[in-house]
């Protein structure tokens, strides 16, 4: 099996503007240049994405949005799409992100047709799924997590997916400080990957990367990414610091 190369994903969310962005990002790059083995993206505001694409040249960091629109252009006042994106330097997006779900009336069908945008434009979609405390509560977490991604993943097949990568993050723990145990970040992503592998194959199963997200931070980052199935992590708040999110870097 090829070993799946880790990713540490910022997520810069609605923080700084386009200079304070560019030199997190330069600060981030000198810190971590000489980390190897492990993938680093961010992903800054949009106003901050072409200030930081040139920032980021000849480093080993990539640039990541916060999210994409479906469609390619149009009257649609507000959003951004997959081509603009790409135009400002960007080669993964981030989808579905619970903040989207819970205050932009983000859906499983939005998911889905913004995921199949970003994969036509050659982004790396970051699929986020995940529970809320009340739907953990009532054992819902394995029910929830398989609508998400049957509706978020409807009619793509195998071929489509092999820049998938999916971060599981459970509403409760993101931005809290509360963190799932290894235990149970294991328990989920060895879910989502049996998943994957019953509706694409193995091969899909064992390639996929499947990032921990919530409340991730430098003294609990080794013991998550030491767990089987979890290749990364998506970081909010402790990202937005370059020596704490390169401490994270180099879990
Ligand atoms: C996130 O926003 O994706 C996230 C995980 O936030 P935090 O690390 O702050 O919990």
């Amino acid at each position: 099996m090829t070993p799946r190369t880790p990713l540490i994903a910022g997520n810069w969310k609605m923080f700084k503007t386009g200079r304070e962005a560019v030199e997190t990002a330069k600060a981030l790059a000198e810190k971590v240049q000489t980390v190897s083995g492990v993938d680093v993206m961010i992903a800054p505001a949009f106003t901050a994405l072409s200030l930081v694409s040139e920032a980021l040249k000849e480093t080993n960091i990539a640039l990541g949005a916060q999210n994409l629109h479906w469609e390619m252009e149009g009257a649609f006042t507000g959003e951004i799409s997959a081509p603009m994106l790409k135009a400002a330097g960007c080669s993964h997006v981030i989808i579905g992100h619970s903040e989207r779900r819970q205050y932009f009336g983000e859906t499983d069908e939005t998911v889905n047709r913004r995921i199949k945008a970003a994969l036509e434009h050659d982004l790396v979609p970051v699929f986020c799924i995940g529970e809320t405390e009340t739907e953990r509560e009532a054992e819902e977490t394995f029910s929830v997590l398989d609508k998400q991604i049957k509706k978020g993943l409807e009619g793509f097949s195998f071929g489509d997916l092999d820049k998938l990568v999916i971060a599981y993050e459970p509403v409760w723990a993101i931005g809290t400080g509360k963190t799932a145990t290894t235990e149970q970040a294991q328990e989920v992503h060895g879910f989502i990957r049996s998943m994957i592998g019953d509706h694409y194959g193995d091969t899909l199963a064992k390639a996929v990367r499947i990032l921990y997200g919530g409340s991730v931070k430098p003294d609990n980052a080794s013991a998550l990414m030491a767990m089987p199935d979890v290749d990364g992590a998506l970081v909010g708040g402790a990202s937005l610091d370059a020596e704490t999110f390169s401490r994270i870097v180099r879990f």
